[in-house]
């Protein structure tokens, strides 16, 4: 699987984290069916970022230059903030948050030892100047811009995905939306040619939710974790300025007196299980629509899932599913197929007895 949103894991912060820290994230991370990641930032004060970009660029080219067996492949940075609305920044710290400048871009990039693949902003944010240099950049550069932490109305969305923006940060999340404003998710639901994150950890986004994108945006939409360094602990965990626990399968902040919040600070889980949670909620949930099918099967939702979680993230940044990952799911397939037929057999047939 490829998880092109991923903050950390087993107390591991990828904003301080060292090589030895990183190397053992990227094998555990493999283990649990993890081939490919996007290492993701949280925003922060501007040198404490551009340590953090410096220190996961340097690791990121030595790992892609000397790749480590059995270990998971950090595809380039996902620079999460610092280019957000103040009102949707979520967890990000509000005094980290910054104006964009093209000249910040680039300081930003060349710390990252030019390993940075996908940009999150807030559209509204920029000047029309500003996005004139950014679709020029990213294209040379081969970066991915995805809107998101925004209060973009439909048409500065719509703006933005016709002007060099390809795809959406967690789909819903941190979108300003409501019956009277129709915002970034709508319009990126429309656009058929945009990319979108969603989580479905069934606590981000409700599944209702995740069914009716998936209907409207098939070949677009991929499954993300979003997952925090708290996920797969039970310790309180440093996130960047922050602190984070895992509770009732989701991340929140910790406030300052070390008391839980309400506000989710990323997923609690790691893809794999969210995606196998995904399939086994669409199995339980037979009234839930599905894009194919008004009754759900579980060999199409397999197909789902795997493209949701393999093959559509792999597209967005221009490359194919290695073997570990098709392994990986010709082996969830073959159990599902295994479980279905098993269930076949087990249905007892109508007597003649039964329907005269
Ligand atoms: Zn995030």
């Amino acid at each position: 699987m490829t998880d092109l949103h991923f903050h950390g894991g087993f107390g591991i912060d990828l904003m301080t984290a060292d090589t030895q820290s990183l190397d053992r994230l990227a094998s555990r991370l493999f283990k649990k069916g993890i081939d490919s990641f996007a290492p993701t930032t949280l925003s922060h004060e501007w040198a404490g970022l551009l340590e953090c970009l410096g220190r996961l660029g340097t690791w990121i080219r030595q790992t892609q230059s000397l790749p480590t067996p059995q270990a998971a492949t950090p595809i380039g940075i996902h620079l999460e903030g610092p280019f957000l609305s103040q009102k949707k920044r979520g967890a990000h710290p509000s005094s980290s948050i910054v104006s964009f400048s093209p000249e910040k871009m680039l300081q930003l990039y060349e710390a990252s030892h030019q390993t940075i693949k996908i940009v999150t902003l807030a559209p509204e944010i920029l000047t029309p100047s500003d996005l004139v240099w950014l679709k020029k950049w990213s294209a040379k550069e081969k970066i991915i811009l995805s809107v998101g932490h925004t209060c973009a109305s439909y048409s500065q969305t719509a703006h933005a995905l016709n002007s060099g923006f390809h795809s959406a940060t967690h789909l819903f999340n941190a979108m300003e939306h409501h019956n009277r404003f129709a915002g970034a998710p709508q319009a990126v639901l429309d656009d058929q040619t945009c990319y979108a994150e969603i989580i479905p950890d069934l606590i981000h986004v409700a599944p209702e939710l995740v069914a009716h994108a998936e209907w409207l945006k098939p070949k677009h939409l991929f499954f993300v974790s979003d997952s925090s360094p708290a996920t797969e602990t039970s310790d309180t965990c440093c996130f960047g300025e922050l602190k984070t626990k895992v509770h009732d399968g989701a991340s929140h902040l910790i406030d300052q007196s070390g008391a839980l919040t309400e506000l989710l600070c990323g997923g609690g889980k790691l893809l794999p299980e969210m995606t196998e949670q995904y399939l086994n909620w669409k199995i339980a949930r037979p009234s839930i629509p599905t894009r194919t099918s008004k009754t759900p099967t579980t060999i199409d939702l397999t197909r789902e899932a795997i493209s949701r979680s393999v093959t559509i993230p792999a597209k967005l940044i221009g490359a194919k599913p290695s073997a570990h990952d098709r392994l990986t799911w010709k082996i969830a397939r073959f159990q599902v197929t295994l479980q279905v037929n098993s269930q076949k057999k087990l249905k007892p047939k109508a007597s003649k007895k039964d329907h005269p």
